[in-house]
């Protein structure tokens, strides 16, 4: 750890940040974090409790309604934006080896996130200044405007896999869009966002415009979903726990935005480029562990390529080096906990019941010193159906499941057969038909002749059961933006609707 000073502190127990005070836990409770590849602790944190998340709800609301944040301005929010960026770009490197310790994912993967998010804040400061109304031409001498407002408080909850990244990419959009903000990490990943609460910190927000809380999804979350002065719920995370918020949130018709899980398919024709096509089912479903909420998990293959591609995809799995994320050469790091790495064996294990072929990995990897972390080799299994629960649920982990078609029709079919639509790819070098099968995918997030690449420009978000909203681009601004309709009557002269009659006299 030698020249990495700033991993020092962790053992002090880190704090929440509520009304522009860092704040230790009403309770005094304190939480164990862990690096998950080697099961150690590294760092403490406060484990916040239903009333500081109450507290800091009241802070946000009285930052927006009382103290002026409502009527702040844009080119000013822009400026503290920036100041941000800046501020996390001199730091990357540090922020980077925090989500690695506490993530478990490789560093050039945590770099790429950090790049991710000192964009995110300089996008978002941009889009803030720019034009967001409109006129319209209407009859009867009016003009009919449409302004955008701050939709007021929002509440965001964060899952563990990108923990910098998918905080920055709600709190910048929602403080473009002038809103004030109650943040919570996951309870296994909050060291980097805490980390970044010392850069707002210095940037000098006023108190209450932006909060953060950590604890436990089932206390401080479903508290930041149900309470009532919350306006607005950003949340990405499982499926599951979305269908828990969004009813926690209907009780008071709060507006919502959910990123969630998928199960998306990477669907290769024999016509595909075949080298960049076996490069990219690899990097689709094993970047991140899998851990990613658009994987590629399901690969489609044309029947007629299966005896050449399958054999090579296997053994550029098993060439892939896993190991602790802070190796420089780590290609796939641990992980998040014991308790998901049981989850994704036990998967692996049901996918085995349920008569799937494996072709490689399926194993804890506990050689060469991986014994104390949670590292499962890449997998991939075929002879699969679709009614099989590997085909079906989200593994989130290095499970990659093959399935077969011989036509386009059977192709999309099987892209489209599950529950999810979160993202897709397709490899073939027809144009025409990339366009049809890509026009054709129930899905918010698509590929051609690629898979994962996407940009903070674009919208980000799914179909079906993969979510609500879109995040990143205009349309995760619009997301914290609410839409007024002002009418101005320019004849300034009585409607005459109800006739003006002499008053009744008895
Ligand atoms: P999770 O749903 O378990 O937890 C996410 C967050 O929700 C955590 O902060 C957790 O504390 C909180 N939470 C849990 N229960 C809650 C409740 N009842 N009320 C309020 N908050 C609650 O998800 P995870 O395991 O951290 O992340 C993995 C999931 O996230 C996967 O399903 C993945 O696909 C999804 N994901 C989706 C996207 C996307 O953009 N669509 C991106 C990343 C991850």
């Amino acid at each position: 750890m030698k020249g990495r000073e700033f991993l020092r502190d962790l053992h002090t127990v880190q704090r929440m940040y509520i009304d522009g005070e860092w704040a230790a836990s009403s309770t005094g409770a304190i939480r164990e974090v862990i690096n998950p590849a080697t099961g150690e602790r590294i760092g403490l944190v406060a484990e916040g409790s239903v009333e500081d998340t109450i507290r800091a709800i009241q802070a946000a609301r009285r930052a927006f309604d009382q103290d002026g944040w409502a009527e702040s301005k844009a080119r000013e929010r822009a400026m503290m934006l920036l100041k941000i960026a800046d501020l996390l770009e001199q730091r990357t490197e540090e922020f980077a080896w925090l989500d690695t310790l506490n993530n478990g994912k490789p560093l050039r993967e945590s770099r790429y996130d950090m790049s991710d998010a000192v964009n995110q804040f300089r996008y978002y400061a941009g889009l803030a200044t720019k034009p967001h109304g409109q006129t319209y031409d209407v009859p009867d001498q009016m003009q009919a405007m449409v302004v955008r407002e701050p939709i007021g408080v929002v509440a965001q909850i964060i899952p563990w896999n990108y923990p910098l990244v998918m905080a920055t990419q709600k709190i910048a959009p929602a403080i473009a869009a002038g809103c004030t903000v109650v943040i919570k990490p996951a309870e296994q990943t909050p060291l980097s966002l805490i980390r970044l609460f010392e850069i707002i910190d210095q940037v000098g927000f006023p108190p209450g415009v932006i909060n953060l809380v950590l604890g436990a999804g089932e206390t401080v979350g479903a508290e930041m979903a149900r309470h009532p002065l919350v306006d607005k719920v950003a949340f990405t995370g499982g499926t599951e726990t979305g269908i828990r918020i969004m009813k926690a949130a209907a009780d008071t018709i709060k507006k919502v935005s959910l990123e969630l899980g998928g199960k998306s398919p990477n669907i290769v024709f024999a016509d595909a480029d075949y080298e960049t096509a076996v490069d990219y089912a690899l990097f689709a479903i094993f970047a991140n562990q899998g851990e990613v909420c658009s994987a590629g998990s399901r690969l489609l293959l044309e029947e007629s390529l299966y005896d050449r591609f399958v054999p090579e995809l296997v053994e550029r799995a098993k060439q892939i080096v896993v190991g602790p994320g802070t190796d420089e050469e780590t290609e796939m790091g641990p992980l998040i906990s014991e308790e998901h790495m049981n989850r994704v064996l036990w998967y692996i294990e049901e996918g085995r019941r349920e008569g799937a072929t494996l072709l490689c990995g399926g194993r804890r990897l506990t050689e060469n010193g991986l014994g104390r972390g949670f590292f499962v080799e890449p997998t991939i299994f075929t002879d699969t159906h679709p009614g099989m629960k590997i085909v079906q649920e989200e593994i989130f982990g290095p499970v990659l499941v093959i399935q077969t078609f011989k036509t386009e029709e059977e192709a999309v079919a099987l892209a489209n057969g599950t529950k999810y639509g979160l993202a897709g790819g397709i490899f073939t070098s027809d144009v025409a038909k990339a366009h049809r099968v890509i026009r054709k995918l129930r899905a918010g997030i698509t590929w051609i002749n690629t898979y994962h690449p996407t940009f903070n420009e674009a919208p980000w978000g799914g179909y079906k059961q993969s979510g609500i909203g879109r995040e990143l681009g205009p349309y995760g601004l619009e997301e914290y933006l609410e839409v007024k309709q002002i009418n101005v009557n320019l004849n300034v002269v009585p409607s005459g609707w109800f006739k003006k009659r002499s008053p009744v006299t008895s």
